[in-house]
């Protein structure tokens, strides 16, 4: 008989290798393995979970969905359970980009949206190439992988979309221009106009261009407002359409409901995905009507939208809305952030604490040696953090970022605890 372990896809699976667990029971923040052993979850589905394990509030609209003989397939055909859900969604956006925007579910994740969205915009402007930034994660799909900056999970598959043309993300802590001050920023986004401008630069004209408003995966490096209203200029004057990827960001995690609205932009192309299913399965691409030029069709797929997700989802805004969480996610992660950049005073590892809302990340260095990337002591740090019963996930270029994203509904008691855990967790290894 195969073991435990080789029935467990630990090896092939990314998580597990770092989090080598078994999770028997979830509940709010709050997982608790085979063993017995209680775990804070701040990875939490990697920001899927805006509420936490198991809320109330999504399981009632599941179990109302599943006992009342309500369709939970249709393929794409409309039901009063999608119907609601589409209104909920488009009442939380901005009213100028819901006015104009239009929806098409997607496949389960949030790759199936960038999918999407890279058809919709080739399709729309007959141009074939894209512009993404360097750090920039879209997923793991063929065309989403493409868009993607880290080369390692790259370099295995021959033959990507080859019109990707990658641009600096401004990326103020490592960036040489932007230390002590928000220039970087500013020759950044000159430097993109620039390359735009000079017909040898190699870019010939894209049929869009895609960002994260704070670069997740990346390291958790929020776009500075300047510089995202200068991408909104910089394609808006071009015509090329531009895609804000709030796979991650969206829902409240960054302390606004939608990370575009602090900058006042208004994207063209809006993805969508983990929060929205309320811990299920579910992926939009909501886009500006000028682009709805793909026949009926274009984009079939079996499964685009999964009832119970829709149902958990509503739910999910609802509560969000109705309990003000986005609010509270600012004061909760300044509290964070706070309580990090004191721990950061007495770690010399510590190079940068950043972040917004509850996306929160810590990027480790070597304390004798500036801002040369340490991932063996992340590694450490987050390892020594799980013995402490902390779960936290490593980001970013070099695989130094510790990042924080837990449920939106965590409190300022369990704040101060993470921080805790965490601060023992670093003292314990330097
Ligand atoms: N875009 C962003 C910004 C993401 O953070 C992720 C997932 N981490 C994706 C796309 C891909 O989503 P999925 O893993 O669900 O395919």
């Amino acid at each position: 008989y195969l073991d435990r372990q080789q029935l467990r896809e630990s090896n092939a699976r990314s998580y597990p290798r770092r989090i080598p667990m078994a999770i028997r029971e979830a509940k709010g923040i709050f997982v608790t393995d085979v063993d017995g052993n209680v775990y804070f979850d701040c990875l939490a589905g990697a920001g899927t979970l805006a509420l936490g394990h198991n809320h109330p509030a999504v399981i009632e609209a599941m179990q109302q969905t599943l006992t009342g003989n309500y369709p939970l397939h249709t393929l794409d055909l409309t039901t009063p359970i999608k119907d609601r859900f589409v209104e909920e969604l488009f009442a939380s956006l901005p009213e100028n980009f819901a006015k104009r925007a239009k929806i098409q579910f997607c496949g389960p994740t949030g790759a199936d949206a960038v999918e999407a969205a890279l058809k919709l915009v080739k399709t729309a402007t007959g141009r074939r190439s894209v512009l993404s930034f360097s750090g920039g994660y879209h997923g793991m799909s063929h065309g989403a992988l493409s868009l993607t900056g880290n080369i390692a999970p790259k370099s295995a598959v021959p033959g990507l979309m080859a019109d990707v043309h990658f641009l600096p993300y401004p990326y103020d802590y490592r960036c040489p221009f932007g230390v002590g001050g928000d220039n970087g920023h500013k020759i950044s986004s000159r430097y993109i106009e620039y390359l735009l401008e000079d017909p040898e630069s190699g870019i010939v004209p894209p049929a869009g261009m895609i960002l994260e408003v704070v670069q997740g995966e990346g390291g958790v490096i929020p776009a500075p407002d300047a510089w995202l209203q200068e991408m909104r200029r910089i394609t808006s004057e071009r015509d090329i359409p531009l895609i804000v990827d709030e796979i991650q960001t969206g829902w409240g995690r960054t302390g606004n409901l939608y990370a575009f609205e602090r900058s006042g932009i208004t994207p063209d192309v809006l993805l969508l995905s983990k929060a929205i299913g309320g811990s299920l399965p579910l992926s939009v691409v909501l886009y500006d009507e000028k682009l709805d030029l793909w026949k009926p069709g274009a984009h079939a797929g079996t499964f685009r939208g999964n009832q119970l997700a829709m149902a958990a989802g509503t739910a999910t805004l609802k509560y969000i809305m109705e309990n003000q969480l986005v609010d509270s996610v600012k004061v909760l992660g300044d509290r964070l952030m706070q309580n990090l950049q004191q721990i950061q005073g007495n770690h010399p590892c510590i190079g940068d604490v950043r972040g917004r809302g509850l996306m929160v990340g810590v990027e480790i260095v070597n304390p004798h040696g500036g801002k040369t990337a340490y991932p063996e002591l992340a590694r450490k740090i987050q390892k020594a953090c799980l013995e402490r019963g902390l779960i936290l996930e490593l980001g970013g270029r070099f695989g130094t970022v510790v990042r924080f994203l837990p449920p939106l509904i965590i409190t300022a008691d369990q704040i101060d605890a993470i921080s805790e855990i965490f601060a023992q967790a670093v003292e314990a290894v330097n």
